[in-house]
Order: C-alpha cells, then sequence, then structure tokens
C-alpha cells in the first residue's frame, strides 16, 4: 500500500475526471491521500475544498491554510474561517504554509506576517504544519528565514510538521529532522538534476520520510511534463527503493506506516497498515 501524503485534488485540472483519479490511485494501491485545503486562496470561499474531497472518499484526509503565495490576500476573517474548519474530524494538519521567495507573489514580510499568524492558530488547534519553502535561485534565503521562524515560534510546540516537496540540501534535511519534523520527497527526486533531492533521501531515516505527488503538479518520470495524480505516488517510491536498496511496496508500507502514526490516526480498517 502507498500513502500520497500531498496533493490538491480539488485543481481545476481534475475537473473532467476527478472521480476517476481516486479510482485510478486505489487501483495502484494508494490507499491513503491527504488533500491539502489551501483552495484558491482568501476570499474565495475554497477553503473547505479539502474537507468535502475527504467527507466523500475512504482514506482521504485534509489540511486547511493559506498558501504563501496568496498570504497579501489573507484579511482578518480569514483566519477565523480556518480556526473554525480546522475542528473538522478529517482535518490531519495545517497548511499547507510557508515562505516562497522564488516566485515572491506576495511581498516576502507578509509571507512572514501570515505563517507566524497560522503558526499560533495551530498551535490551538493542537495540529502539526505542512510547510512549503522555496528559496530565490542559487540561495537558501527562504530556508534560513523559515529555520529561524520555526526555531523560535513553533518547535517548543512539540507538534511537529512536514517539510513538503523537499528540494533543500542535506543540511537543510538534518536542521528539519532536528526540529521534529518529517521530510517528504515529490515527483521531482526522479528528475536527472536532483541529485540534491536524492542525497536527502539517502540520508533522512526511513522512519522519518514521506513520500507525495504534489499532483497535478510536478508529475515524476516517466510522466514528466503530464497532469500529475495520486497514483504515480508509486513513481516515487520506485526511486527512493533504488536510493535505499527495498523494493517499491516496502517504501510505499513504511512511508504509510510513518503517515499514520505522525499523524495520529487509528482505528480506520480499510486503510490502516497491519
Ligand atoms: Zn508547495
Ligand atoms: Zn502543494
Amino acid at each position: 500500500m502507498y500513502t500520497d501524503s500531498h496533493c490538491h485534488p480539488e485543481n481545476k485540472r481534475f475537473e473532467s475526471d476527478r472521480e476517476d483519479i481516486f479510482v485510478r490511485a486505489k487501483a495502484a494501491d494508494v490507499t491513503t491521500i491527504l488533500a491539502i485545503g489551501n483552495g484558491d486562496g482568501p476570499g474565495t470561499g475554497t477553503f473547505d475544498c479539502a474537507i468535502k474531497l475527504a467527507e466523500q472518499h475512504d482514506g482521504v484526509y485534509a489540511t486547511v491554510g493559506i498558501h504563501p503565495h496568496e498570504a497579501a490576500l489573507a484579511k482578518p476573517a480569514d483566519f477565523g474561517e480556518l480556526a473554525a474548519l480546522a475542528k473538522h474530524p478529517r482535518i490531519v494538519g495545517w497548511g499547507e504554509i510557508g515562505l516562497d521567495y522564488y516566485y515572491d507573489h506576495s511581498p516576502r514580510e507578509v509571507q512572514q506576517q501570515v505563517f507566524l499568524q497560522q503558526l499560533e492558530l495551530a498551535k490551538a488547534a493542537r495540529l502539526p504544519i505542512i510547510i512549503h519553502c522555496r528559496p530565490s535561485d542559487n540561495s537558501n534565503n527562504a530556508w534560513d528565514d523559515l529555520l529561524r521562524l520555526l526555531r523560535e515560534n513553533w518547535q517548543s510546540t512539540g507538534l511537529g510538521g512536514v517539510m513538503h516537496c523537499f528540494t533543500g540540501t542535506v543540511e537543510q534535511a538534518r536542521a528539519s529532522l532536528d526540529l521534529g519534523f518529517v521530510v517528504s520527497f515529490a515527483g521531482n527526486i526522479t528528475y536527472p538534476k536532483a541529485q540534491n533531492i536524492r542525497d536527502a533521501a539517502s540520508m533522512v531515516p526511513l522512519d522519518r520520510m514521506f513520500i507525495e505527488t504534489d499532483s497535478p503538479y510536478l508529475a515524476p518520470v516517466p510522466h514528466r511534463g503530464k497532469r500529475n495524480e495520486p497514483a504515480f505516488v508509486t513513481q516515487v517510491a520506485r526511486q527512493i527503493g533504488e536510493l535505499r536498496g527495498m523494493a517499491p511496496d516496502e517504501v510505499g508500507r513504511v512511508t504509510t506506516e510513518n503517515f499514520y502514526r505522525f499523524f495520529q490516526i487509528a482505528g480506520r480498517n480499510d486503510a490502516s497498515p497491519s
């Protein structure tokens, strides 16, 4: 069995065949999916997009949060709405939140402010966080800010989090582990130029990693360039298996166990690991 620990099934690119991606995931033995609930951002009434999918599908869990791209759109009322949604029983984490200095869609100070506000809300909701971190080209800027903010404002909560779609260095992976985080690897681990990601995936202890698709983005080889979907998480497992001398389904089983343990999900009869 496999777990896609991060995807965006509400995305418009799935409009015509959304049900099919869940069917194909099951057929590929992808039994657990975490749907990320950023929606189209503040002011669009879509923060509940992942909750809706989790209510409709077995083995699907959800998050809520404001993506750093959309931080500049956040209004005070949005935070109240998120806090209310976070109480839903299918919500297991807060995210994705963080810093993106590559696109700079929102000013960096605003990204940091909105990030800090959401750390407070996640702390109050007792939820771990899902982090998106992307620095400018050839820079560690977003990582340096992120790790500092987490050390000062999150580490003491003991709630931990997930470094989603990890693209940093071995040192940044180690710093994430030191903060009590899980490191999650996505389809870009299969790209020829991504040796830094493969190096990190060789170092991170097996019991501290997740695998994800971040679909519809970042389809792994051999689907690269096409729309990604949860079933393709098996290709991430194949790549990590190659690095670690393991069969793909063994990587799937271990990362599924990690997912259920980390998010403290128990007692499900259809998808819980044995
Ligand atoms: Zn992301
Ligand atoms: Zn994402």
